[in-house]
């Protein structure tokens, strides 16, 4: 698709801009890419113990069933909750 670019006249690249611009400042879009993208998870190593809930200061893990979740939305990718979990159950996505 870039290749393409310098085949297009400028309003249409300047319209291709604006557009992508607004696709990425669309709150939903921006959740979808956090999602695809970002936020940390937890694997079925999780004991459910708990134990990382409180460490998350996003508020983004909540039980899960049958392990403990993490909402991709409220995830910042900070990490603390990496090292707080005694199975080592927490990785970057
Ligand atoms: S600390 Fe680890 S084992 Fe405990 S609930 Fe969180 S992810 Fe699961
Ligand atoms: S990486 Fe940070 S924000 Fe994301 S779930 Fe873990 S503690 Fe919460």
């Amino acid at each position: 698709m870039i290749f393409m670019l310098p085949l297009l006249h400028e309003k249409n690249i300047m319209y291709i801009f604006i557009r992508l611009f607004q696709f990425f400042s669309n709150t939903d879009q921006q959740k979808t890419l956090r999602r695809i993208f970002m936020a940390h998870k937890i694997t079925d190593a999780c004991l459910a113990c708990g134990t990382c809930v409180p460490e998350c200061p996003s508020d983004a893990i909540s039980e899960g069933d049958p392990i403990y979740k993490i909402d991709a939305s409220k995830c910042t990718d900070c990490g603390t909750c990496v090292s707080a979990c005694p199975a080592e159950a927490i990785f970057p996505a």
